[in-house]
């Protein structure tokens, strides 16, 4: 947050806000408030948060008692707020301010009037909070008579005997036309006279302030009159019209008035007819004489109309560094739920360049096989530092692409060999088979679920054609060994690469470090559509050109098809979106590792395995953040009631599914363990600072035997 101090060209920004604030009223215009400036040093704040702007703070500066005053006579001082404002903002409001006039002002004391409660659109005392936090005491209690216009008590039956004694007496009521100075000059004798004789004090205004004010204000400042038969005036009053509130100012009767119920003709007009329809009539604290209140009996006499008390407060604040420092409750975090992904929130932080990219390609009249598509593909050849980048429908299909294309350019037989690790998304293998191959499952490590070069040459045989590392949860497969163990039994490496975009080994990109590789840009991707899509990276010229036609119903010129395909394509809507994403993509994979990180130092939960860190930071990109725990149900329902959401990348692995019944003979101890006892926390690049935090302590301080 962001303290600014308020100046003149920022006149129209200060009035903007205060009309869309929950509590500001004309009284905070700045065209109200500046004709105060000669009296005070005005040193009113403006406080911004992400450059928002989210509250104003109307103040005077006493240099010579080091006190700041966030009051100026009627106009209350306060914070104004956006109806948005929490409670959490409204504290850090307050803090910046107090640092502010420690630091700048070298302020000992500050007073603080808060805004009542009638004048705000939603009731709310988030400042009265602060205020506590900040140390503050009350200082003076002013009470105003205050009618609650849903809720008036019943008018008894003296103020109607009044009432209609004016009425037998000839007192009728008026209103002053604008700019009727005349009778502005007659009521303020009446009323400077009535306060001298009776209180020996002067109004607050002059007449020409009042004057001034109201030619500023016409629909805003009202004057009210009592007059009697010779028109004379015999009674009076100011009225503020802010939203919610009529507020009554300067109320006087001369001896007349008084003897013939003037005043009581006077309320019950404006409180049964003139204002029937506002929310509240305030009849105001009167602070002349030095701050004793005038009108402290005439509550009582005010509640023969309905009134009741409503408290104006001020409050005082001795300025200690250390209590504003420790304003902010450490671990007060706002209870917001902490989604695994939220992919709305995730788009939304691509705009406007997101819509923008969407509305071109929706005017463009071109939906497939246009410029952004071929645009997207070089984009992430280059990227991916390949020769070749073919888009298609989505990440199992271009696996199916890749499989079916070599099978056929290297004439692999019928149900040859692919070897693929047994704990994968069922897509890999569900790919092969599609393609005529035949899945042949290896085990992974437990340590970082990837598949166990170890196990390889028990897997391999004449039937094999290929293996397929899958660069599980983000991490890189350990490539050079399986490269080397490929070449030696003369097998393609087709990478799975649909979890790793960006993730590298050495110098070369995930997708760049097989002889071809699968690409998905499904929405939750780390590199996702708004919709389904996904490509195939390769060096190979010969298998780019088979695929790019095969995913096009075998054609490369329209309605020749030299080969059975498909029609699998991205469309130019979704490759539009993906090059907006992709140059950030790097930045939001340091995000995750960084909140990796931030994990792995964090946890340490006895009951909880976490995922290890590579050597080389780069061979990871934290597509999932994968823990084990023997208590997944429990730390699940754990997290939940902590508001973290959880997922479980898989809850059941393939070999085990109805639909690939051909493998459930076989016995798979360490994918099995890991499909039980697996666990994702939340890792998405959005995820702030604090919400790691809150996710590290909701595990740490899981314990299912408690
Ligand atoms: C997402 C994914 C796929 C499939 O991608 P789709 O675009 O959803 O078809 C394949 N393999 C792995 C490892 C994946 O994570």
């Amino acid at each position: 947050m962001r303290v600014v101090q308020y100046t003149n060209q920022q006149q129209d920004e200060w009035d903007a806000f205060v009309r869309q604030s929950k509590n500001g009223t004309f009284l905070h215009e700045r065209r109200f408030m500046d004709y105060h400036s000669d009296r005070f040093t005005d040193c009113s704040l403006m406080v911004y948060d992400d450059n928002t702007l989210i509250s104003v703070f109307p103040a005077n500066w006493d240099a010579s008692a080091h006190t700041l005053y966030s009051h100026q006579g009627l106009t209350y001082g306060g914070l104004l707020l956006t109806t948005e404002a929490t409670q959490r903002q409204v504290l850090e409001v307050m803090q910046c301010i107090l640092l502010w006039s420690i630091s700048y002002l070298q302020v000992l004391r500050v007073v603080y009037k808060p805004i009542p409660y009638i004048y705000s659109d939603c009731a709310a005392e988030e400042d009265l909070y602060a205020l506590f936090r900040a140390g503050a005491r009350l200082r003076t209690r002013g009470v105003s008579s205050v009618i609650t216009m849903s809720n008036p008590l019943r008018m008894r039956k003296l103020r109607m005997r009044g009432a209609r004694r004016a009425i037998d007496n000839g007192l009728y009521i008026d209103r002053m036309t604008d700019e009727d100075w005349c009778t502005l000059h007659e009521y303020w004798q009446l009323l400077s006279d009535v306060l001298l004789r009776h209180h020996a004090v002067t109004p607050v205004h002059s007449e020409e302030e009042m004057r001034l004010l109201m030619s500023r204000f016409p629909q805003q400042i009202k004057l009210y009159l009592v007059r009697k038969a010779d028109k004379s005036i015999v009674a009076g009053c100011v009225v503020f019209i802010t939203r919610n509130v009529a507020h009554i100012q300067y109320i006087a009767s001369g001896d007349e008035g008084r003897e013939h119920g003037a005043l009581d003709l006077l309320f019950r007009h404006l409180i049964y007819e003139r204002f029937k329809q506002m929310a509240y009539i305030d009849f105001g604290v009167s602070t002349e004489n030095g701050g004793q209140l005038l009108n402290e009996g005439l509550i009582f006499q005010k509640e023969g109309f309905g009134a009741r008390s409503v408290c104006y407060d001020s409050y005082e604040i001795d300025v200690d560094r250390a209590v504003v420092e420790q304003m902010l409750p450490v671990d007060v975090e706002p209870d917001r739920s902490i989604r695994y992904l939220d992919l709305q929130q995730l788009n939304a932080s691509f705009e406007p360049l997101l819509s923008e990219a969407v509305e071109r390609v929706v005017r463009s009249g071109r939906y497939l096989q246009g410029s952004c598509t071929a645009a997207f593909e070089q984009q992430f050849a280059a990227y991916i530092g390949v020769r070749h980048c073919v888009l298609c429908g989505n990440g199992m299909e271009a696996l199916v692409l890749i499989f079916r294309a070599l099978k056929t350019l290297h004439q692999w037989a019928d149900n040859s060999e692919v070897i693929v690790p047994a704990n994968t998304f069922i897509a890999t293998i569900l790919a092969i088979r599609e393609a005529g191959l035949r899945p042949v499952l290896a085990e992974p490590r437990l340590c970082d679920q990837l598949i166990d070069v170890e196990l390889l040459p028990q897997l391999v045989n004449e039937c094999t054609v290929a293996i397929v590392p899958v660069h599980l949860y983000g991490r890189v497969c350990n490539m050079p060994r399986i490269n080397a163990f490929a070449r030696e039994h003369h097998l393609l490496v087709v990478e799975d690469a649909a979890q790793a975009h960006g993730a590298m080994q050495g110098d070369r990109h995930a997708g760049a470090l097989g002889h071809a590789a699968a690409f998905s840009f499904y929405p939750a991707k780390n590199l996702g559509a708004l919709g389904d899509a996904g490509c195939v990276c390769t060096d190979d010229d010969t298998l780019a050109d088979y695929v790019r036609r095969m995913a096009n119903y075998g054609s490369a010129t329209k309605y020749v098809h030299e080969v059975p395909g498909i029609n699998s394509r991205t469309d130019e809507l979704q490759a539009a979106v993906l090059s907006v994403k992709l140059p950030r993509l790097d930045a939001d994979n340091e995000r995750r590792r960084w909140i990796a990180r931030r994990y792995m130092e964090g946890i340490d939960n006895p009951l909880i395995v976490e995922p290890a860190m590579p050597r080389d930071e780069r061979e990871h990109v934290f597509y999932v953040y994968p823990i084990l725990t023997g208590y997944r149900q429990q730390l699940m329902q754990w997290l939940r009631q902590h508001h973290i959401e959880t997922i479980i990348h898989y809850p059941i692995p393939p070999h085990r599914q109805a639909a690939l019944a051909e493998f459930a003979h076989l016995r798979l101890p360490v994918t099995e363990q890991i499909h039980r006892d697996v666990l994702s926390l939340p890792i998405s690049p959005l995820l702030s600072d604090s919400e790691v935090e809150r996710v590290i302590a909701a595990i740490n301080s899981f314990n299912p035997t408690d």
